[in-house]
């Protein structure tokens, strides 16, 4: 019975891969046409610090909703912008929406607030990204210590030198660098020393399998403890349940994201938040 069911899934995916390839040409179309047409837009994930029990940022995430094809899947279409090199402008508009939201909302509650902004690999290469960012801080107001940005250890690894520059230029403007799905990239652990890194985000992955699984319980526990004594700040983001919350903060972890507290919110919603848990 299984095998059945397993032939007529497969033979109901191949339509779709075919349908898929044909149109990614038309979807950068789309993709490019989207950022005019008003079509990309933020959502915002609340990450809660343990100490305070409050929100004290939020990580900006990026959606598109196809005219024809409605919602689409993330992984897809930001592959797609950074093959394209539509990420540049796209990101751009990211940086600058995120920076602005972050900003008005700040108006609204006098508690500490920051937003987290994803840099992908083409984003973070391009030359005088720390200007660039400096531009969108001045226009919208924000304070730089106010702004984080995520980068993955796979920048780190293939170009040292330029990463180490443009991480210095950023750190220099006081802007927050966050290292995201931390324990996933392959790196060594010699850039830590190295770089001036401000948070390390555990990857899901390990977060997803505690209590249960002792391997991800040590894996976490050794990072909590690698990043306090780096002086880093450490969190734990894809938190789905309250054990897991009550594993990180028996632990000692900074700061908590993930369905457990909210899911990724729309500006309105998010606001909303911010100023009841703010
Ligand atoms: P990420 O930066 O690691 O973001 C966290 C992802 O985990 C988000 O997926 C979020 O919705 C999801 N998530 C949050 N809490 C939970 C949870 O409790 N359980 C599970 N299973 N998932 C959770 P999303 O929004 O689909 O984004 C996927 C990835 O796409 C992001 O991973 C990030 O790498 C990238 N991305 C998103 N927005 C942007 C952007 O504006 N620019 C760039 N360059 N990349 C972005
Ligand atoms: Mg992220
Ligand atoms: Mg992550
Ligand atoms: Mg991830």
């Amino acid at each position: 019975h299984a095998k059945h069911e397993g032939r007529n899934n497969y033979q109901l995916y191949m339509p779709d891969i075919n349908a898929r390839a044909h149109s990614r040409v038309a979807l950068a179309k789309d993709l490019q046409s989207a950022l005019e047409s008003g079509d990309l837009h933020l959502q915002f994930q609340p990450q809660l610090d343990l100490t305070s029990g409050r929100t004290v940022s939020f990580e900006a995430l990026l959606r598109w909703r196809h005219p024809q094809h409605g919602m689409l899947a993330r992984q897809t279409f930001i592959r797609l912008a950074e093959e394209t090199g539509l990420i540049i402008p796209i990101g751009a508009w990211v940086l600058e929406i995120a920076c602005q939201t972050c900003f008005s909302w700040q108006q609204f509650h006098s508690g500490p607030l920051q937003v987290a902004v994803n840099l992908s690999p083409r984003q973070f290469r391009q030359p005088d990204l720390a200007g660039g960012i400096a531009a969108i801080l001045e226009r919208t107001g924000l304070s730089p210590p106010s702004l984080e940005v995520e980068i993955t250890e796979g920048l780190l690894i293939e170009d040292m030198d330029s990463a180490l520059k443009t991480l210095q230029s950023l750190s220099t403007l006081g802007v927050r660098i966050s290292v995201d799905d931390f324990g996933t990239g392959h790196s060594s652990l010699t850039y830590l020393k190295h770089l001036p890194l401000d948070s390390i985000k555990i990857d899901r992955s390990f977060i997803h399998d505690i209590p249960e699984e002792i391997e991800s319980r040590a894996i976490t526990k050794a990072i909590i403890a690698l990043g306090h004594s780096l002086n880093l700040e450490v969190v734990a983001e894809g938190v789905e349940t309250q054990e897991q919350f009550l594993y990180l903060q028996e632990y000692g972890c900074d700061r908590v994201q993930g369905y457990f507290i909210s899911k990724p919110l729309n500006a309105p919603r998010a606001q909303k938040w911010w100023q009841e848990k703010g």
